[in-house]
């Protein structure tokens, strides 16, 4: 061989295939038995997938498969010195579908185009592979680019259709430049699917982060709620139980003043709206000074007590407020009730201090504790007061007193 052409020029060549035959260079016309590649030997050497770690972003894997060795070296040769954005091919080898879709489905499932031939140890063994990737494997991102000698193997178009092949050369037109084209296009479309991809996975990992935080917002809320609640509802306890509180008596345990004074003026206006009769029952202890003076301030609160607890027990209805008036005086205020009603409710308690039977030897009534009780009814009018009612009561207290005591009066205008 008198000259050799530089390998670089033999690369500026148009590649021929020829179906089931060597890689055929032109020129020289007549090399049918692989040219020594001594350069390319280097290449592949210098760009193997180990040299390059195969980090999907530092290379493009590009696997081959055929069985045909001299399509492999051809299409290395042809691809090379090839960039893509910067980055180069390395290429993977297999030369039976069997072998093809072992390397994708073990090794090298990152792998960006695949470069199939479709007759190999079946005659539709590529075929197969595609099938194989995109229906088992369910990989949808890799670029499949069929390469056949014969237009009579293309594949049906619902095959390509189905197994998203991407392109479908016959080895006859593959040149250099539909190579480099073709990879330029495959990669591009392989480098737009991966960032789609991974575009929805970085949307699907950021919906469900929203969606936990939303969850965990969920339930602190509902805890904060349920928190608040309890808080609430113990804050309401206390606030009642201090309202109760301020308006008791603290040795009867009946309504102090404020509160008598607070729900008659209440019941007054009511009852004025309703047109209905409001009662008032004024209640004295009989000598009850002298009940002191004699049994001690002791034995006094004492009788109170009891004097209080037998008022609270003729007081049934819910309405019904009976209150400590101030020293030995009690006041039972009763909405919707009649002069009559109140009389009932007067006699019901005397009936209890009877019952009670507490000695009282200075009593100028007798031997036994005694009340005086002075009622008033009226059906309240704008012209009046609810003091109005008071001082009516009070009159009747105090002519039962005039009259004995021991006794209930009613007012009678
Ligand atoms: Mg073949």
């Amino acid at each position: 061989m008198s000259h050799v052409q530089p390998l670089s020029e033999q690369l500026d060549d148009l590649f021929v295939f020829e179906e089931e035959k060597e890689l055929v260079c032109d020129p020289p016309a007549t090399v049918h038995t692989p040219v020594p590649l001594p350069e390319a030997a280097v290449i592949a050497k210098a760009v193997t997938p180990e040299a390059m770690g195969d980090e999907q972003n530092n290379v493009w894997k590009i696997l081959i498969i055929d069985d045909e060795p001299s399509v492999h070296r051809a299409t290395e040769l042809a691809l090379r010195t090839f960039k893509f954005e910067d980055k180069p091919l390395v290429f993977y080898s297999a030369y039976s579908g069997a072998e093809g879709k072992q390397m994708i489905a073990q090794q090298h499932p990152d792998i960006a185009l695949i470069l199939l031939d479709v007759v190999m140890e079946s005659h539709d063994a590529g075929l197969k592979v595609a099938q194989y990737i995109r229906e088992e494997l369910k990989n949808q991102q890799v670029r499949i680019v069929l390469r056949t000698g014969q237009p009579g193997e293309a594949p049906e178009e619902s095959v390509i259709l189905n197994y998203d092949i991407n392109d479908y050369k016959l080895k006859v037109e593959l040149t250099r430049q539909k190579l480099i084209t073709t990879a330029i296009s495959s990669l591009r479309s392989y480098r737009d699917i991966r960032i789609i991809e991974r575009q929805r996975t970085e949307l699907t990992h950021a919906l469900e982060q929203l969606q936990q935080a939303q969850e965990l917002l969920k339930v602190y809320s509902n805890n904060l709620e349920i928190e608040v609640s309890h808080r609430t509802a113990a804050l309401q306890e206390a606030n009642q139980k201090l309202h109760r509180l301020a308006m008791l008596d603290g040795l009867t345990r009946l309504a102090n003043r404020r509160h008598f004074d607070e729900y008659l003026q209440q019941q007054w206006l009511l009852m004025m709206g309703l047109h209905q009769p409001l009662s008032l029952i004024l209640i004295d202890v009989d000598d009850f000074k002298r009940y002191n003076d004699h049994y001690g301030h002791l034995a006094g609160d004492d009788c109170l007590k009891q004097v209080a607890q037998s008022i609270d027990g003729a007081v049934n209805r819910p309405t019904d407020l009976a209150a400590r008036y101030g020293g030995e005086e009690f006041a039972i205020v009763l909405p919707l009730t009649s002069a009559e009603g109140a009389h009932q409710v007067a006699q019901k308690i005397c009936t209890a201090i009877d019952a009670l039977n507490l000695p009282h030897v200075q009593s100028s009534v007798g031997d036994r504790l005694t009340l005086s009780l002075g009622i008033s009814c009226m059906v309240p009018q704008p012209q009046f007061f609810s003091a109005t009612l008071i001082s009516t009561a009070d009159k009747a207290l105090y002519q039962a007193k005039q009259q004995g005591r021991n006794r209930i009066c009613t007012y009678a205008p």
